[in-house]
């Protein structure tokens, strides 16, 4: 048998102020010494060093509780330190790795476990030196069937702990000193994990569920983007072609009308200064002079025509004049009185009516006749008179002056008339020049409305050309801005959807195709719709949507894949904890067999007879509560469903009916407690058993008898009693005086059998 525990060393602790150790490489050690020297503090001072968390266990209220408190003459210490060190050749010690992963096995032949505690309560654990978790100590010692407060160590006063513990509690027990409680550890780390990791699995499907409308509305997003980018697609392959024949299409029918308007401009220009010319070398002063030329003829013939008809009007009178001049009254020849007196009359009325006749005008009269008239007039008054003078006796015969003086106007008579031929004459000719004249002003004119004729023939061609050239500018105007638009719409398209020249793939496209605006129009219009379209889209090219999408889809699929690694988890720890249940409900009650037949038979031994078992009761949880007959009957808490197991002590006395536990007497309690004891420690033996005064009820027969038992036990486990007992004493191999002076510190001395009883008195 391996001596497990091999040393125990206290500093510090309780009345141990001096760092004190205690060797127990041996079957049996037996600690002794008087009453209060500080044997008990060394079983406390193993159970503080395996993990006890319970001071009371320990004497103790507080953690300073533990710690030397000091005495008259030596000061008290702040610090308490406990180490125990166990053998580790056979590699038996092992960390539990987490949940469902390997243990980690400690590669040294010693274990050293330590535990300190300051006056501040802080407790450090370390496990050979390396400081670890409280957890990592209880894993460790629970690896070798020790607990803290286990069944190993027995307290004094604790023996028949046993006897009057709870069912459950006594199954609790029973499973420790199995060994079973390492699994109930296991169980509880994975029930904590199976909680903690479906409270995850619950965080992410709390994450899921909030991802789910985000992905729906993403996913809508994207295939937004996916249509869009197909009408991106289709915009840019029909703007490619729109492009190409909308070039071809201006290319040449831009280039024709632009040269035809060209030309036109040329033409117009031509025609234009052929206009200006034609404007400018109109002279009119030949036509001036001919106008000055024709009132010069009409003032001229306006003199002749004047004076002809002055001329006229005088030879009217003279011819008059001449008329009554011829005729003279012939002289009568009957030579009457009154034929002379007629004559006279007709005379006087003759030279009267002469007379009136030569009252001429002098404006319309030339000099020469009118001298010749007033010669006549005067030779006629002359004539008058003397007629008037000389009555009947006068000769009325015409004087001869007056003959001449009708000669005279006679002569000038015929010079009037001469005069008035050559006026004649002179206004023909001058109607003759006036004609010509006049024609050379028509022929000027004529000429001139030739000219304004080529002119305005000029102005209408260039009127109709600038009309012309002012379509053509308009075409080609509306051509320059189809241009610019088509530029425009090209950079628009490179920016929208990347559009490039060279992109566009063949002529292809332009074969068979005769466009024109109208045509290339509507493939126009066909192109901003669904420009529109993509812009409604949203114009951009959806990159992050897409990239968002993939991303949230990526980290949906990594929590779905974890939730299925938790799932995982969640069947493997439920699974671990089902069998670790199994197995333990396997070997506990394997287990309480085997304990049962050692118990019985320790029974039977201590007792000279009897019998004792370990039964097993359900102890689940019940109620009581009413039926509808208003009978009371117990019923299953629902809350507290599952099966719960405990255990219940029988012993049989010979010749006594014992009906309780309660009945025995405290030497008898004391014996089926160490009988339970070494019952159970026997089954699944413990590297060592504490066992303080567990011996104290005894008389001395039960004392041999407990003697022989714990040298039976101690080929399992290795023994620590404490005791004050001689028999007990004689078994132990080693014996340790505790001894404690004036000073309240407790002292430790190797003592033989002899010195020992001496001491423990
Ligand atoms: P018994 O034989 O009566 O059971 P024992 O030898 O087991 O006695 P313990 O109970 O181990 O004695 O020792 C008790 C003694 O330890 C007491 O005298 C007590 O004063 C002392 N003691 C306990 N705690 C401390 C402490 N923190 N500092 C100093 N002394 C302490």
């Amino acid at each position: 048998m391996i001596h497990r525990l091999k040393t125990l060393s206290l500093s510090g602790f309780k009345s141990f102020a001096k760092t004190t150790a205690l060797d127990f490489s041996v079957p049996v050690t037996a600690i002794v010494g008087p009453n209060g020297s500080g044997k008990s503090n060394v079983v406390e001072g193993m159970r503080f060093v395996l993990g006890e968390q319970s001071l009371k266990s320990m004497r103790g209220s507080s953690g300073s509780d533990m710690i030397f408190g000091g005495s008259r003459t030596v000061s008290k210490m702040n610090r308490a330190s406990v180490a125990i060190t166990f053998d580790n050749h056979d590699r038996i010690f092992q960390l539990s790795g987490d949940v469902g992963e390997q243990d980690i096995s400690l590669d040294f032949d010693e274990i050293i476990l330590k535990r300190e505690v300051f006056s501040d309560g802080t407790n450090v654990y370390s496990i050979n030196d390396s400081q670890v978790r409280l957890k990592d100590i209880q894993d460790l010692v629970s690896r070798v069937h020790v607990g803290a407060s286990g069944h190993h160590i027995i307290s004094q006063g604790e023996a028949d702990r046993i006897l009057h513990a709870s069912p459950r509690d006594r199954r609790m027990m029973i499973e420790e000193a199995l060994g079973l409680r390492i699994h109930r550890m296991k169980i509880k780390d994975a029930e904590r994990k199976l909680e903690k990791t479906k409270a995850h699995m619950q965080e992410i499907e709390g994450l899921r569920r909030e991802l789910a409308p985000h992905i729906r509305f993403l996913k809508k997003q994207v295939e937004k983007v996916e249509q869009t980018a197909l009408l991106r697609q289709e915009y840019k392959k029909q703007f490619g072609i729109y492009a190409l024949r909308a070039r071809a299409w201006y290319t040449q029918s831009a280039e024709q009308t632009r040269q035809e308007y060209e030309r036109i401009v040329v033409e117009r220009k031509t025609i234009e200064e052929s206009m200006a010319r034609a404007k400018t070398s109109v002279d009119e002063s030949p036509l001036r002079a001919l106008e000055q030329e024709l009132r010069t003829y009409d003032d001229l013939r306006r003199t002749y025509t004047a004076e002809r008809d002055t001329l006229g009007r005088a030879l009217g009178r003279v011819e008059a004049l001449l008329d009554v001049a011829r005729s003279i009254p012939a002289p009568t020849a009957k030579k009457t009185s009154q034929d002379v007196m007629l004559q006279q009359e007709e005379t006087l009325t003759w030279c009267d009516h002469i007379l009136s006749l030569c009252s001429f005008s002098p404006d319309i009269t030339t000099g020469e006749m009118l001298s010749r008239i007033e010669s006549l007039r005067k030779d006629i008054l002359l004539f008058k008179e003397k007629i008037q003078q000389g009555g009947n006796t006068v000769n009325q015969e015409i004087p001869p002056r007056v003959m001449h003086d009708v000669t005279a106007l006679q002569q000038e008579k015929q010079d009037i008339e001469e005069k008035i031929k050559n006026l004649e004459i002179q206004i023909q000719n001058l109607d003759t020049n006036q004609q010509s004249t006049r024609n050379q002003i028509t022929q000027f004119h004529e000429e001139g409305r030739k000219k304004e004729h080529v002119f305005y023939e000029l102005a209408t061609q260039a009127h109709t050309l600038k009309s012309k050239e002012e379509t053509l500018r308009f075409h080609v105007d509306a051509y320059d801005r189809f241009y610019q638009r088509l530029v425009d719409d090209e950079e628009e398209s490179r920016v929208l959807v990347g559009y490039h020249p060279a992109d566009v793939v063949s002529d292809e496209s332009l074969v068979g195709v005769d466009d024109n605006e109208d045509s290339l129009a509507k493939m126009r219009h066909e192109l901003e719709r669904i420009k529109i379209r993509i812009e409604d889209a949203g114009g951009g090219s959806g990159d992050d949507i897409i990239k968002e999408y993939n991303e949230t889809i990526e980290r949906d699929q990594f929590l779905e894949k974890e939730l299925g690694d938790i799932w995982g988890t969640i069947v493997s720890l439920e699974d671990l904890i089902k069998n670790l249940v199994q197995r333990i409900e396997h070997d506990f009650t394997a287990g309480v067999k085997k304990i049962n037949d050692h118990f019985g038979e320790l029974v039977s031994v201590m007792f000279g007879g009897g019998t004792g078992s370990l039964v097993l009761a359900d102890i689940t949880k019940r109620k009581t509560t009413k039926t509808e007959d208003g009978d009371e009957i117990d019923v299953v808490d629902e809350e507290e469903a599952e099966k719960e197991i405990g255990v219940i002590l029988k012993v049989t006395l010979p010749r006594k009916n014992i009906k309780s536990l309660d009945m025995l007497s405290g030497g008898e309690r004391s014996l089926v407690s160490i009988a339970a004891l070494f019952a159970l420690s026997q089954v699944n033996p413990p590297p060592f058993l504490v066992l303080d005064e567990t011996d104290a009820a005894l008389d001395e027969a039960n004392s041999r008898r407990y003697g022989d038992m714990l040298e039976k036990l101690s080929t399992v486990s290795q023994l620590v009693v404490v005791t004050h007992n001689r028999e007990t004493m004689s078994r132990a191999n080693i014996l340790y005086g505790v001894t404690m002076s004036n000073d309240g510190v407790s002292q430790l001395l190797s003592v033989k059998f002899d010195e020992a009883v001496a001491v423990a008195k």
